[in-house]
Order: structure tokens, then sequence, then C-alpha cells
């Protein structure tokens, strides 16, 4: 999504954390001191609370009654997922800002239900009343529907307060209702058949501010970065039904899969990146285009494919007929389409290398599209390429023909092949932010979550992705010191909301910390937890298992489980469904014959393993952990652990590796006297 609303809400957070947060059954905690020989290594007898179940929601417990699901986070042997198919015309009127387009939409009803009515997504009326003022200089008016056939029928559109009366006579219509539209079939839809809808509409484009789609007119020359733009079936899944979440801007989206066959007409000379496969490039690039392009496409290296030279004298594309020309592209088994375009676009490229999945590799390709200026983006290329194949080991190698980076208003946003950046200040800024969007790749491009539901499958599991990308770029850096800071700023606090709130219930802070900061700073403690192998393997094994799919929670939580063999919902429930914090404290060091028992309090209700580093006089280092489930499991407050160490200890510190969030590192670190 896109990060500069993130970053707003970051400074918030950091606005409100003057005074560290209070732990919920915490006590005050007494100065770590050597104690007596008889004084520690016992249990206290104060339990904490038992573990409570991960609370699994009803609908998916139907799920796996129904067989859709499983209980082990493998799609059920019955799973099964609507099916889209979009051919898309449009014509971009740069000047005006206008859109205009028309659509055939093949439906595939692959559910066991016979459907009567479909929902529909105008996410363009998020720009018109109600949701904006009629003065707002964001308000574009939406998306005025001028043709609606259906099954061959053309629907009328029914007024709001008939709709009700009118969905289920049969017949079909159609009612508009913000940025949602019911639709009602002519003739009931059975299983396994499908519905073509012929849909026109235009609309105009936001200018720079509208969340997600907007043009600009900046560094000498106008861009526009489009998405959201057409007509769009909503999900019908086999876990919640329909999908009728409106699009508030803020939550972001929950899609079907499908095939888009896109052609774009738009002014010659105007540069154009977007989903897909270009199908016609000897219809819209020149010959010395082409050839620059095949050349970049073949070397590891970012080249120039067109110049602000080739701009000036107009050599980019062909002159087109009347002065247009129309870019075909084509997708397969996405599940959105967007786009960007400007006359001022310099485009580099190069290609990735990414394992084919047969034990050799692909170049996939990449591109960059930036106007002349833009800070940085000389290397933007390369940050492409260096994300799609780092994450392609990481994950899962990347499943599409190309990715495209295009630079514009939008700071931040993620689409099938194309990530819309703005315009960072910093090279590593830049470079985290195209890990960040090219990330999103994965999730949710391949792993087709429902992110506003369960914005942490999509926002958090990337932002621990991109976390990793950024170290991978820039070895020595610490991309998680911004996740946990952000987190600990308001943890535990009555600003914080569970990462498992749908995150249009989330505000402010919270909704950054909720989908981004906290889930980015857990995901690297639970692989502290199953270790860095189980990690890999189950995010691997999630992410294969489901691909082109529409995973729930509990699909990863179960997947995690089986993979590690061990049962986490200690460790889930926690820190996903309420906003327990972590806090353990050196409660005493004292001596024994060959070591130190070092006795560990907890004072948190979020448990976690207990690593702990013993340091002598001399330097020399020596390890010992609490696992979690001793905290968790066998509902411990105090815990001791003997740890084998010559010499004088001068130093017992807990988790020197903030691999787990800790409230208070006041209390982690025991300094001998
Ligand atoms: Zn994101």
């Amino acid at each position: 999504m896109n990060r500069a609303l993130v970053h707003v809400l970051l400074a918030a957070a950091f606005a409100s954390a003057c005074t560290p947060p209070t732990t919920p059954g915490g006590a005050p905690t007494a100065s770590p001191r050597p104690v007596s020989a008889n004084g520690g290594g016992r249990a206290d007898t104060a339990q904490r609370p038992a573990p409570l179940p991960v609370p699994v929601s009803a609908p998916f417990q139907a799920a796996v009654q129904r067989g859709t699901r499983s209980a082990d986070g493998r799609p059920g042997p019955r799973y099964w997922q609507q099916r889209v198919r979009y051919a898309i015309e449009a014509e971009l009127d740069p000047a005006g800002t206008s859109l205009t387009g028309s659509e055939r939409i093949v439906y595939q009803n692959r559910s066991p239900d016979t459907l009567r009515r479909v929902t529909m997504n105008l996410y363009q009326n998020l720009f018109a009343p109600p949701y904006l003022s009629a003065s707002s200089r964001l308000n574009t008016g939406g998306t005025t529907l001028t043709r609606f056939v259906l099954q061959g029928q053309t629907l009328a559109e029914v007024p709001k307060d008939r709709w009700a009366a009118a969905r289920d006579t049969g017949g079909g219509g159609y009612v508009v209702d913000g940025t949602l539209a019911g639709i009602s079939f002519p003739r009931p839809l059975a299983p396994g058949d499908s519905a073509v809808f012929e849909i026109g509409w235009h609309q105009r484009v936001p200018p720079t501010g509208g969340p997600r789609t907007a043009w600009e007119d900046a560094l000498g020359g106008r861009v526009f970065q489009v998405a959201q733009w057409y007509p769009q079936i909503a999900v019908y899944d086999d876990v919640a039904g329909v999908d009728v979440t409106p699009y508030t801007g803020e939550g972001e989206f929950y899609l079907e899969y499908g095939d888009f066959d896109v052609a774009l007409t738009l002014p010659a000379g105007w540069i154009v990146g977007a989903t897909g496969t270009l199908q016609n490039p000897e219809q819209v690039l020149s010959a010395q285009t082409r050839a620059r392009l095949a050349a970049a496409l073949a070397s590891d290296s970012a080249l120039p494919v067109v110049t602000a030279a080739d701009l000036s004298a107009r050599a980019a594309t062909l002159p087109g007929a009347g002065g247009k020309l129309t870019w075909r592209f084509q997708a397969r088994d996405v599940r959105d389409f967007a786009f960007a375009a400007s006359d001022r676009y310099l485009w580099d490229a190069t290609a990735a290398r990414v394992p084919d999945g047969a034990g050799g590799e692909r170049r996939v390709p990449v591109h960059a599209l930036y106007r002349h200026g833009a800070p940085g983006w000389g290397r933007g290329a390369r940050y492409g390429q260096h994300a799609l194949g780092f994450l392609s080991g990481l994950l899962a190698p990347y499943l599409y023909p190309q990715v495209t980076v295009s630079e514009g208003p939008e700071y931040g946003m993620e689409y099938p092949m194309l990530v819309f950046i703005g315009r960072p200040t910093s090279p590593t800024e830049l470079q985290s932010v195209i890990a960040h969007e090219v990330g999103h790749e994965w999730f949710p491009m391949m792993v087709g979550a429902d992110e506003a539901a369960f914005a942490w499958m999509d926002e958090g599991v990337n932002t621990y992705d991109e976390a990793r990308a950024v170290q991978d770029f820039f070895p020595g850096s610490d991309p998680w010191a911004e996740n946990r800071t952000a987190y600990l700023a308001i943890a535990g606090r009555r600003a914080e909301a569970p990462m498992s709130r749908h995150i249009d219930k989330v505000s402010g802070a919270a909704s950054g910390v909720a989908a981004y900061f906290k889930p980015g700073t857990v995901l690297r403690s639970l692989n502290a937890v199953v270790g860095d192998s189980v990690f890999r393997l189950a995010m691997r094994t999630y992410t294969r298992e489901w691909t082109l799919k529409h995973p729930q929670p509990w699909d990863f939580f179960h997947t995690f489980e089986r993979v590690s063999g061990r049962d986490l919902g200690w460790f889930f429930e926690p820190w996903w469904f309420r906003t327990a914090t972590l806090d353990q404290a050196v409660a005493s060091v004292e001596a024994i014959p060959g070591g130190v028992r070092v006795t560990v309090r907890d004072l948190g209700d979020a448990p976690a393993p207990t690593p702990i580093v013993v340091t002598t006089a001399d330097g020399r280092t020596a390890r010992a952990a609490i696992p979690g489930e001793r905290w968790a499991v066998q509902r411990l407050r105090t815990a001791s652990v003997d740890v084998p160490v010559q010499g004088r200890v001068v130093k017992v510190e807990i988790d020197p590796e903030l691999l787990f969030p800790d409230v208070d590192r006041r209390n982690n670190v025991w300094v001998a006297p």
C-alpha cells in the first residue's frame, strides 16, 4: 500500500510515545543482583493464566467441515474459487485527464452455489459524493456507467430505495451504492456456468492526492498512475461468501484471479508500463526502442531503452494513426490490472535471474520508467532486479513474465507486474520502497489473501520480506529497527489494536502498527522461535500451497504448525489476537559450580523464548535459552537456567540481538557490581 500514509501514522505514533508503556500484570522490577546459592533455581509458584486457544472464525470452521479448507493448512479437497476473464478497451486523454472504457467480463461460477446476485467494485466512486464534498479538488464525479449488459440483456439501474424489493424478483437490474454495485442476474447462474458482462463507462483520473491512482505535473511533464479503474467483480469465496466491503481508501483489496486482455489508447509519444506482456511492440515502439529493449533484456546490467534525447527527438514510439497508439497487454492468472504512462518517461531495462523450478533459471525482464530528475532513479531498475531475484530465492520463484517499477505521484503501491513508486529523497529509501512494493508481487499478488480483513497477511508478511531484502542489499543495515520502534511506541497501550482486527476498524497509528510494524517484528520473532530453516520451509510451503488462491489466517497458522511439528498456539494467540506485551527481566545471577544460574522473571503477558548471553571478564560469551513453552505452557513467571562458563561473569543479557520486542529493555541486563 501507500507507505506515505503509514509514515504519517508513524510520526503520530512517536508523538504520543513519551513514556514507556505499562505492562499489564507486571510487577516493579528489582535491580538484578547476585543472590545466595539457595535463593534461585526454582520455579515461581505464581502461575500465569493458562494459554488461550487461537480463536477460529465460525465460517472458517464450517469451511473445514465442508472440506474446502483443512485443519493442517492445506487447501481442502473441495477447495474452489471463482474465475474471471476481462477484455478491456480504454482510451486515456492525458490533457483532459479522462478515461473512457468498455469491457467484456466472463465470470465463471466454480462454486457449488447457484448465484442470483453478484457484487461489483466501482472504486472510482471514492472520488465523488458521499465520500467527497462536491467542492473537493479530488472530486472527479466517480464512475459513470454508460452501458450495462448481462447475459445478453441490458440492465437498468434501480434506485437504492427500491433495490430490496427488486433484487430477487428476477429479470436483472443493478444498484449503485457508493463504491459498490449490486447486480441481479437476469437468470440464476448455476454451478459451472458462466455469465458475460458488457459494460461501458467513463471517469476522470484524480489529481495527486487521490489514494493509489493519480496524475501529476512535475519534473517537466505529466505522469499517470492508474489503478482501481475498471468495474470489477467482487470476490465470492468458500468461507465468507460475497465480499461487500466498501472501498474507503484505507483498507486494501480482495480480488478474484483471472486473465486480462487490455488495449490502451494514448497519444503517440507516450510510454506505457502495465500489468502483463506487451503484445504489439512492433505497432507502438520505434525500431530503435525495440532494438535497445532486446539488448537491455539480454543484459545483467540496466541499460537505457529510451533516453531524454529520444524523447526530444520523438524517437521513442511510432507516430501512430491520427497521432494515437493502442498498446495491447495480456496477463494470465493475475488479480488486477493497472498501468502507468507519461510522455516524459525515461525507460531503463535489465533482467533478473529467477529459479525456473527445474534446477535452472530464467531471465525475467525488469523495467524502470521515470522522469529525468527523479532522484536516484538511475538505480531503479537495479533495485527492482535485486528484489525480484532475492525474493524468488527466499520465497518461491516469481510467477509472472516481467516487472515494471514506475515513478509518479503514488509513493508506493503494488499491482501485478507493476508497482507505483514516488520520489524518496535518499537512495536507501528508494531501494527499500522498491523492495517493499516488488515484495507485494508475492503477497498479495501471487498469494491472494483478503488484504482488508487480514492486513497482516499482506503488509505484515511483506514488511518482513522487505527487511530481509534490504538487509541483503545493504549488509550491516538494520531494517528491523523502524518496525520495532514503531510497534513499541504504542505496544500494550489503549492506542494499540490487535493485528487480527479488520483494518477498516483500526485508525490512526494503530493501523500502521497492526498492518505493518508489529507483524513485521513478530514474524522475525517467529523465525527465532522455530529456527531459520523451519521458518523458511514453512513460508515456502505456505507460498507454494496458496499461490493463486485465497488463504485465511488459520491456513497460515496451521501450515507453520504442520511444518514445524509444534503446537504454536501459545505464540500466535497473544501476539496476533491480543495486545499483550513481552517483558522479561533478569531477576538474579548466582555462582554455581562451573558456571552461573540465571533466573529470569517474565513480567509480560505475551510469551517468547528467552535467549541469554553471558559475558566473562576476558570478553568470552556463553549462550543459553529458556524455551517459550516454559513460560506459556508450563505457565511459569520465574524460571532459571544454568549456564556453564569459565571465569568471572561480568554481564548477563536477555536477547541482545533484539529478536523479541521487549517493552522494557532496562531490566534485560545484569552487570556485575
Ligand atoms: Zn505495502
